[in-house]
């Protein structure tokens, strides 16, 4: 495992919202006379100002770009203080009110000013979100049947999914999600998504409640289907070492109002999440971002 730390050094000023039209994408460097493809994320100097009687701005120039890979997406972890404005960037990128839409600045999503909610964008919670009247395969088949596939077809991609994800399609399929532990509820949760193949997959603290085990399991699970299913990630975390062996980069962000303060781009090892806890050079890595943090977090 590799690693390099790039200062980011966002400096414009916010900038007034740009009309919804498509925006260039950059130009490549190399001629070539297929189209060059926008990246997927892009924020250009982003803020938040949450209103009320007192207005309070929870994120201020923020950018970055992850750009559109073609071999597979990129995943990316976001870390910061409480309340720095992670949630608002994510699901800023969900296009969910109230953090959608941005106050000021861009916030692009292929090249277009990001559009409400909608498939192309699958989120997971930290809390269990699933439908509790529902049978398992049913909450993992929600969407197709949002799609108007027809039952016999969504039910035979959710058993499907339920295997990928761990869950056995016996044992499980017509339990609900009441009678599920944390990490079972979680990896419904990830099937309930996944099986939409959403461009890019939004996760909001996913594993926080997992105890450390079922999180390390969790992780390795999702690195194989992230894998397999070249969408772009972006993961909020507070726990450094779960970013440190799930990202290609970490954003860091600085204490509210939040702008990215630090990217880490980090290269994969290939390794478990349990072979990374005893690497030393990952062991390293943590502890140098550990201290980065303990910094940000500290009063003045
Ligand atoms: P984080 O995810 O880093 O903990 P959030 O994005 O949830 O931070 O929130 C950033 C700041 O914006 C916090 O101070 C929070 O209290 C505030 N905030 C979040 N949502 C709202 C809202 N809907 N209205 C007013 N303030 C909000």
């Amino acid at each position: 495992m590799s690693t390099d730390i790039d200062p980011s050094h966002p400096t414009a000023s916010d900038a007034a919202i740009a009309p919804a039209s498509p925006v260039a994408p950059s130009a490549s460097p190399i001629a070539s006379t297929a189209k060059p493809t926008p990246p997927v994320v892009e924020f250009r100097n982003v803020g938040k100002v949450y209103g009320g009687a007192k207005p309070f701005t929870a994120i201020k120039n923020v950018s970055f770009t992850i750009e559109d890979r073609p071999d597979h997406g990129e995943f990316v972890c976001i870390l910061g203080p409480s309340g720095c404005g992670k949630s608002t960037v994510l699901r800023m990128i969900a296009g969910l009110a109230p953090q959608y839409p941005q106050s000021s600045g861009d916030v692009l999503l292929f090249g277009r000013q990001v559009a409400p909610a909608a498939s192309d964008r699958g989120m997971v919670f930290q809390d269990y979100t699933s439908f509790d009247h529902l049978h398992v395969w049913e909450n993992i088949a929600f969407g197709l049947e949002c799609r108007g596939m027809p039952r016999t077809e969504r039910k035979a991609l959710a058993l499907d999914w339920m295997q990928k994800v761990g869950l056995s399609r016996e044992k499980d399929a017509y339990k609900y999600p009441h009678q599920l532990s944390g990490g079972m509820r979680q990896r419904v949760a990830i099937a309930r998504s996944l099986i939409l193949k959403p461009r890019i997959m939004l996760m909001d603290e996913p594993f926080g409640a997992l105890d450390p085990a079922t999180r390390l399991a969790m992780q390795d699970l999702l690195i194989n289907l992230w894998k397999e299913q070249q969408s772009s990630v972006f993961f909020i975390t507070h726990a450094i070492d779960e970013a440190c062996f799930l990202s290609d980069r970490i954003l860091i962000m600085s204490p509210a109002p939040g702008t990215i303060l630090r990217e880490i781009k980090i290269e994969r090892s290939g390794k478990t999440a349990s072979e990374m806890q005893r690497d030393p050079e990952f062991q390293n890595r943590v502890f140098e971002v550990r201290e980065f943090m303990e910094k940000l977090e500290q009063p003045e």
